[in-house]
């Protein structure tokens, strides 16, 4: 399989973002899951139009699953999905927010928080998770597809099966280093903090199992 390479600008952000020192990583689950936001409400606003598409609220919902023992997070939305090309267009490129054109011009000045405060959107993921997995399935298409990236050397995209429509984005939580602490990441109560802090305006429901021990 190729690995296909990150636009120059993209690969800047991806560097920026796999060797954060930035304090406040945690909003990673911000940008993820205001990204599963947008999805279902492209499927809302399709539906207001399209006489085919009935938006039953019940089937629309954001699901967070953490995986411990292999170290993963999901962020799994039953949004709109992407195609293979709006993976590699909408993936492969930095966040249309244009908060790092912003952030170049204003870099650090008066210790800012530029990052908390505009989205860096989906790269921040690389922040806390060493390969970065997304499989989907667009609205209107029986194909599945699988992109993955380990960071700055690039992604690979290729065939997979998914049974309905919308996103699952796993991250593989890096390990504790002596100076970060990636473990917290793991953490469901902790999980549940950083979503009642920064998503709680969400305008679906986000759900959350919680693991019997
Ligand atoms: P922004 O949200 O500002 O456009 P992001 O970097 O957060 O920038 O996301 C880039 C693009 O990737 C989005 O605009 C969207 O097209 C696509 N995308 C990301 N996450 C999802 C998702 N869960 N479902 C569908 N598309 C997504
Ligand atoms: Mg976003």
């Amino acid at each position: 399989m190729t690995v296909k390479q990150f636009q120059a600008e993209s690969k800047r952000l991806l560097d920026l973002m796999v060797n954060s020192i930035y304090t406040h990583k945690e909003i990673f689950l911000r940008e993820l899951i205001s990204n599963a936001s947008d999805a279902i409400d492209k499927i809302y606003y399709k539906a207001l139009t399209d006489e085919s598409l009935h938006f039953n609220k019940e089937d629309y919902f954001i699901r967070v699953e953490v995986d411990k023992p292999n170290r993963l997070l999901k962020i799994i939305d039953t949004g709109i999905g992407m195609t293979s090309t709006e993976m590699e267009e909408n993936l492969g490129v930095i966040a249309k927010s244009g908060s790092f054109a912003f952030k170049k011009e204003n870099e650090l000045k008066d210790g800012f928080d530029i990052i908390g405060q505009f989205g860096v959107g989906f790269y921040s993921a690389f922040m806390v998770a060493d390969v970065v997995t997304v499989i989907s399935r667009a609205l209107g298409s029986d194909r599945a597809y699988k992109w993955e990236s380990k960071g700055a050397e690039g992604y690979t995209i290729e065939p997979w099966t998914k049974a309905t429509v919308g996103t699952e984005v796993i991250l593989k939580i890096k390990a504790n280093t002596d100076d970060e602490n990636y473990d917290e990441f793991l953490e469901e109560y902790r999980i549940k903090s950083i979503i009642k802090k920064y998503s709680d305006f969400i305008r679906y429901p986000i759900k959350m199992d919680v693991t019997k021990s």
